[in-house]
């Protein structure tokens, strides 16, 4: 995505099986491959870390 990827859009690279598309090419941004996962953030379902990265959006959201 160009100029980033807004919150609350889903990635264009993101697969129907919710798998990176581009894993491990050189076009894929850096900040993804800096991103470090760890318990608190993806919890112990998806609706947890839903709920963590929606929370993480609001509380970044721009004015
Ligand atoms: S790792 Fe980055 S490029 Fe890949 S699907 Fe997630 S946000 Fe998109």
């Amino acid at each position: 995505m160009p100029n980033g990827k807004p919150a609350g859009v889903r990635c264009v690279q993101l697969t129907e099986e919710n798998r990176c598309a581009i894993f491990g090419d050189p076009r894929r941004p850096p900040v993804c491959a800096s991103l470090q996962p760890e318990p608190a953030m993806c919890g112990s379902d998806r609706g947890q870390a839903m709920a963590w990265l929606t929370a993480l959006e609001t509380a970044t959201a721009a004015g």
